[in-house]
This record gives structure tokens, sequence and C-alpha cells, in this order.
């Protein structure tokens, strides 16, 4: 293929222009958004209208937007001990290892298709009210795409007196964000998955619970995150954030075609029964391990992961099959608002090629 294709949108999104356009416009602004003089007010004010824009677009008061550095920030700051008065939070079987790393090990479990077992949240868990004051639940997976039923999670938790945080990072641009997100505990969100830059992100509080800073020193983010703040960064994802909205124009049906093709070639889609993000196919290709033919497509111009990104190369099986029950190792294809039809259309005469001479080499 003439031209390389970026299909691996779950790992890190291509910067959207509008992003990009709204950080160069600030990138020279040499102030700290938190000194008195006219620079610095001017910085902070650029900082509030993000916060006030980036609020108004999930529907919370701005003051319950905390910036961070990302979403492996915000999950600790959320799930960490002093935040959430337990030790270990409970956690389902198939979150981001920045959640993980908090929770309980007896994990929630998720059914084949990837779904959290409800029955088993309001259960076996939620009646042990010391561990059970705080769960985390992801919107939606990073490496199937499978979307967890919040609102019903959320549901559950209220009437057992449960917090609960949830980790939206793959939500902002693949799907519409469910009204309910507003009644979590909170939200943590990453500017560059949705076509914002790398290095800033959100959590969102709930009114009236206050989060301990865990970063102590200057007063930023009302005491709850020291730090300078990313100024650039944070006019640059809500730039994104607005452009994104839902889900980016275009993206289900694009992703269908790469997926009806997929299976075509006798691959096997993983949460394929259930609802998924707009822009993610993970598929389980028979006869190949996946990061061989995360290679090949590599060679061939085409680039996916193995599951999700910081577990690629690693030779532990993604804990997520594991915990689906799926055999085998699986290709993640996702697609971002600068997938094209042709981008898709070459990928799948690669994945053809490809397939074909694998079945002659086994
Ligand atoms: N949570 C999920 C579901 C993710 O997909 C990722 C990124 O891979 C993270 C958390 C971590 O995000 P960040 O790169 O902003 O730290």
């Amino acid at each position: 293929m003439a031209q390389r294709v970026y299909l691996d949108a779950n790992a890190s999104s291509p910067l959207h222009p509008a992003a990009r356009a709204a950080m160069l416009d600030v990138l020279d602004l040499p102030a700290n958004a938190h000194s008195t003089h006219r620079a610095g007010q001017h910085a902070f004010s650029l900082v509030e209208g993000a916060r006030r824009r980036f609020a108004d677009l999930l529907g919370v008061r701005p003051d319950r937007v905390i910036f961070t550095s990302g979403a492996t920030e915000s999950n600790a700051l959320a799930l960490a001990p002093h935040t959430t008065g337990v030790p270990e939070p409970l956690v389902s079987a198939v979150e981001h290892p920045s959640v993980l790393a908090w929770g309980a090990p007896d994990r929630i479990p998720v059914t084949s298709d990837g779904v959290v077992r409800l029955d088993v949240l309001a259960d076996r868990y939620w009646v042990d009210t010391q561990r059970a004051s705080t769960a985390a639940v992801m919107l939606a997976n990073n490496e199937t795409g499978v979307i967890q039923p919040i609102a019903e999670v959320l549901r559950l938790a209220r009437e057992r007196g449960v917090r609960v945080h949830v980790d939206a990072t793959q939500g902002i641009g693949r799907m519409t964000l469910p009204p309910e997100l507003a009644a979590a505990a909170s939200v943590a969100y990453s500017a560059h998955k949705f076509g914002g830059p790398q290095g800033v992100g959100a959590l969102i509080v709930a009114d009236g619970g206050p989060i301990p800073a865990r970063a102590r020193g200057g007063p930023q983010e009302r005491g709850r995150r020291a730090g300078t703040l990313n100024v650039a960064g944070i006019v640059g994802m809500v730039a994104a954030a607005e452009v994104a909205k839902g889900a980016w124009a275009g993206l289900g049906a694009l992703r269908d075609r790469l997926e009806a093709d997929v299976v075509g070639l006798g691959a096997t889609v993983v949460g394929g029964k259930v609802d998924r993000l707009a822009n993610t196919v993970c598929a389980v290709f028979l006869g190949w391990e996946a990061q061989d033919l995360v290679i090949a497509l590599d060679l061939s111009g085409v680039e996916v992961s193995a599951g999700a990104a910081c577990a690629s190369g690693s030779p532990e099986r993604s804990h997520v099959l594991r915990a689906m029950g799926v055999a085998g190792s699986a290709v993640r294809f996702s697609l971002s608002f600068a997938t094209t039809e042709a981008e898709v259309t070459g990928t799948i005469d690669v994945l053809r090629t490809l397939c074909r001479a694998g079945t002659h080499d086994r």
C-alpha cells in the first residue's frame, strides 16, 4: 500500500485539526494560569472558558471538572485509598490496568460477550459494605469496544449506597454518552483518545464529593490537583471534544464494512453480539497469533494493535479476553475521524492477501 493506514485510535487518535488550531492559538502564550498579571489572567480565562464548555458538553457544573494529565491520573485520583476511604474498591475484570491496579483481586466477572455481570454486582459483592462502598466499571472497553450497561450499574449502586467510578476514556467520539454518567461519583476522560493532544485529561467529580489532592503543592484545581495547568492541552482537548460530541460522523458505517469483510475472511468478532463502540473491531483470526498478524499488517502498511497498546508486545494473554473466556488472541482495528473509505478497502485487500498466504503456509 502506497500510504500507511492508521487504525489504532483506541491507543491514540490522530490530532483533530480543530484541536491543533485551538492549541496553536495559545501555545506561544508565556503565562502560568495562576499568575496575577494580565497574561496570567488571560491564560486563566482560557482554562475557565474551556472548563465551562467541557462541563456544558457533559451536562455537569464547571466546578465538577478537574483537569489532569490523562485517564491514568484521573483513575488514580478517583480510586486511591485516601480518596475512597477503602483499601481496595471493587473493579470489573475487564478494566484498564490503571483501574485494576487499585482494585480488589476478586474482580466483578463479565459474560462471554464481555458485559459486566449485573447479577453478581447486585448480589455477591455489594452486600460487603466495607469494600463495596466504591466500585469501578468502565463505560466501554478499549480492546473489544463492548459498552457496559452503565445506567443499570449506577441504578443498582444508588440502591445500595455504593459510589461508582466510571472510566469513560473510550467514550467520546465513539458513542453517545449516557446522560446517567452525570450521576456517577467520578468519571475519567483522556483527550488523546478523541482527537485532542496527549498528556491531558479530566476527572469529573460528584457534587459535594471533594477529592483530596494526591500531588500536593499549589492551589490549582481548587486544591484537588496541584501543578501548573496545561493551558494549550486543555484548550485543545475541549476543542476536540466539541467536534467529536457523540460519535464521529460516518464511523459506524465504515466500521460495519470492515467488520463484514473481516467476518467474510473467517474471523470471529469478539463481543460481536452486544453493543459496541462505533469504531472498534476486535477479531480472532483462525490460524493466526494476533501479534504475528499485527506485524504482517504493519509490514504491509496497516497499523493496528493486538489488544491494548500498553499490553502489546507482552507475552501475557489479554486479561480482557481471558475474562471473557475467549481462546486465542485478537487483533484490534480502531478507526478515527480521519479514517477513509479507501483506507478500509486497502486494509481489507491486505488482510485478504495475508489470510490467503497464511492458509497456504499452514
Ligand atoms: N482507561 C482506558 C479505558 C484506556 O483505554 C486508557 C488508554 O489506553 C487509559 C485508561 C489510560 O489513558 P491515558 O493514556 O490518558 O493515561
